[in-house]
């Protein structure tokens, strides 16, 4: 059923504890923890407890939540004190699009200089 864990989901896992990460915030809906091959001097990754494969199907089933994921990078962003520099928040979406773990997640990177367009 929409949202449920799925047993193979790696960020299921670490949602359950299953799988170790290393946990910045949590809420009763998200959790944010540092990304295991950072592409910036902050690079976390906010998710929903629960299952969706994208952020546009978090969006569609539950948009409070979605809500909460990305009240969740600003939050992570002032905890990482990259506000005032700039940071950016990405949601790799399908896999030509680089997306390789199927349960919705932001990036949040800063600390560096960030490019535009992204590669
Ligand atoms: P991409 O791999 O192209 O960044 P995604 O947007 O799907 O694709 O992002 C998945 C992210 O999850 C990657 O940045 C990857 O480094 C990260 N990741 C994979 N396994 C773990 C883990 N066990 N703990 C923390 N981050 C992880």
């Amino acid at each position: 059923m929409a949202g449920e864990p799925q047993p193979d989901c790696l960020f299921c896992k670490i949602v359950s504890g299953e799988i170790p990460a290393t946990i910045v915030r949590e809420t009763e809906t998200t959790v944010a923890f540092r990304d295991i091959n950072p592409q910036a001097p902050t690079h976390v990754l906010v998710i929903p407890r629960v299952h969706h494969p994208d952020a546009a199907a978090l969006a569609a089933a539950e948009p409070a939540i979605a809500a909460d994921v990305l009240r969740e990078t600003g939050q992570v962003a002032a905890d990482e004190k990259i506000v005032d520099t700039g940071y950016r928040v990405v949601f790799n979406t399908g896999s030509g699009a680089g997306q390789t773990v199927f349960h919705a997640h932001a990036h949040v990177l800063g600390g560096r200089g960030l490019q535009w367009p992204p590669g």
